[in-house]
């Protein structure tokens, strides 16, 4: 099947030799070294400090534009083929190349603190009254930032401490593999990919093998683990962050009390998704669900779709928002944008990833014809789609937080799952609702135990390095809190700390609960959708369009939603609990 599957086209340069990626990246050089000298020029911003601000932020914004453009081209080569050595020599030389940008964005934060200007003088000039929001934040980030020299000296050391055990995390993990049976060789992202194979003793076999596969690397993922998350205690701390969760829930400009709103109405919400799980169990003829049970399909009808089907599905269901959303997937596919077929060296899972520079994304997926895999486009196209709403905004304008980055991906899977739905015959509702469950189960139940499981991480690994063994341990522990009864006890996923590359990124601690806040968030735009029909669409871009230059608790209050009150994310887990009523009456 793989060999029918489209691989993108990166038509924006032809090679790391070519003339236009070597133009844009001696005009990102260019670029940063003026930004450099004004930001250093003393007089100026004695003198004339408005006027430098106005120059200044043209300069950051195409700089931006055009680090992003090359770092896109850069890890779309590396992650298709992990092990091109030029792909990964460009990735680090531009890692080095996005240094100076660092260090000049950490000056500049000094020099607005510094500096005689504050929100009251920028109402008067066009240019400061746009970017108002990235100004005061700037000065908010300030308050977190060690010296300039110190900074400078992290950024440096970053490459080969914090990012390096990232790398290695990726690199160990795409080149796992194992012996299948005699003929063939399994690589442990096909492994994984067999999670929702119908047939349990195959489902049962890739889980063994897999976990043999983490087995046999614990010890240096546990010390890439322990290196990564040593590192960010350390920085965090410096900066004058009380945790890393502090320092994450700014990130996600979302305030403490909305966190704890949701984490709260999820932890009341276990009791209904165990009920599922327990229903799904009763209808495979078992009296628990292990770990590879979770993600199976139910019926063994379970369609296989083709490319061609999942195309014309997307676009299809898209209409039911728009027909600028359903043109919008339509180009996607026709110019090529998304990268298909699984193989070896491509790493797992899926993304979307924009550039700037020719407003157009790029999707990376590992397609194997399950409806799992169609919510994974629909919910990259949706990502594609929040990049299309914001591709004339200015770089600075873009860069919005981690919760609010699924939000678009999220609202994308529900509509597509609910015009699928009501239009489905009702024999393949259950399989359906079973899939939409199962997803939902996954960012509810599965991202609860990730957040257990890092918060307990981060405040043992401020006293000292943990062991595999340990690992493990509090990785079943954070399972059992939120799974509970309704998983087998003897059959979990002790090295999910192993698979999941959200906790090896140095920059982001608590890379799951934004997953939540996307799931909910969504339902909760999802309800108002179903309320206001096609006027929702103008109040949907005006949200997507706030999100880089407001707080998530501004953007949700454009829709008029309170989201530091658990009713906001009650209601959005009743939606959820409606379908989770229907499948277990279905019994
Ligand atoms: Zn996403």
């Amino acid at each position: 099947m793989s060999s029918m599957l489209p691989v993108w086209k990166l038509s924006m340069y032809n090679d790391f030799d070519s003339n236009e990626y070597r133009r844009d990246l001696q005009e990102l050089k260019d670029r940063i070294e003026e930004l450099m000298k004004s930001i250093k020029d003393d007089s100026l911003w004695r003198e004339e400090p408005l006027k430098i601000l106005e120059e200044i932020l043209p300069l950051i914004n195409r700089s931006f534009d055009l680090y992003e453009n090359l770092e896109s081209y850069t890890y779309c080569r590396y992650s298709t083929k992990t092990d091109d050595p030029a792909a990964m020599s460009e990735l680090n030389k531009l890692e080095e190349e996005s240094l100076p940008l660092k260090q000049a964005m950490v000056l500049f934060n000094n020099r607005l603190a510094e500096s005689a200007t504050g929100p009251e003088d920028w109402k008067d000039s066009s240019v400061l009254k746009e970017f108002h929001f990235f100004l005061e934040q700037s000065l908010k980030d300030q308050k977190y930032q060690m010296s300039p020299a110190e900074e400078d000296l992290a950024a440096d050391l970053s490459r080969s401490g914090g990012s390096a055990w990232s790398r290695l995390q990726e690199t160990l993990s795409s080149s796992l593999n194992c012996e299948w049976d005699e003929k063939e060789t399994k690589t442990v992202t096909q492994l994984r990919l067999m999670g929702s194979d119908p047939d349990r003793a195959i489902r049962q076999k890739a889980w063994k093998k897999e976990l043999k596969c983490w087995e046999s690397c614990e010890t240096a993922m546990a010390a890439s683990l322990n290196g990564v998350k040593g590192f960010s205690t350390t920085i965090n701390s410096r900066r004058g962050y009380e945790s890393t969760l502090q320092k994450s829930t700014i990130q996600a400009r979302i305030a403490p009390e909305t966190l704890d709103a949701m984490i709260e109405s999820m932890k009341e919400s276990l009791p209904d998704f165990r009920r599922y799980m327990k229903a799904k169990a009763s209808r495979m003829n078992l009296n628990q669900l292990s770990w590879y049970d979770i993600i199976a399909p139910l019926g063994s009808d379970s369609r296989n779709w083709s490319w061609e089907e999942a195309r014309s599905f997307i676009i299809e269901n898209f209409a039911s928002l728009s027909p600028s959303y359903s043109d919008f997937a339509k180009k996607a596919f026709e110019e090529s944008w998304i990268d298909a077929p699984p193989r070896e060296g491509k790493v797992g899972g899926a993304y979307c990833i924009s550039f700037p520079l020719q407003e157009e994304s790029r999707i990376m997926t590992n397609f194997d014809g399950s409806f799992t895999d169609i919510s994974t486009i629909a919910h990259e196209l949706g990502h594609g789609w929040h990049h299309e709403v914001l591709k004339k905004a200015p770089s600075l304008h873009r860069d919005y937080p981690m919760t609010l980055a699924e939000t678009a991906s999220i609202f994308s899977e529900i509509l597509v799952f609910q015009s699928y739905y009501a239009k489905a015959a009702p024999e393949e509702k259950t399989t359906l609702l079973e899939s939409s469950l199962s997803d939902s189960n996954q960012v509810i139940t599965d991202i609860l135990s990730r957040f257990l499981f890092e918060k307990e991480l981060m405040e043992r690994r401020a006293e000292g390095e943990l062991p595999a063994e340990d690992l493990k341990e509090m990785m079943l522990r954070a399972q059992n809190a939120t799974y509970g009864d309704a998983l087998n006890p003897e059959e979990r996923h002790p090295w999910m700390w192993a698979v999941k590359g959200h906790y090896y990124i140095q920059e982001l601690g608590f890379y799951n609960f934004p997953y939540a806040f996307g799931q909910l968030f969504g339902w909760g735009l999802y309800s108002l959708y179903e309320e206001m029909g096609e006027d929702f669409e103008p109040l949907y871009r005006k949200v997507l369009g706030m999100t880089g230059k407001a707080s998530a608790e501004e953007c949700a209050a454009a829709a008029g939603i309170d989201i530091t009150k658990k009713a906001f994310w009650q209601n959005s887990l009743g939606m959820i609990r409606r379908q989770i009523d229907e499948f277990c009456a279905a019994e």
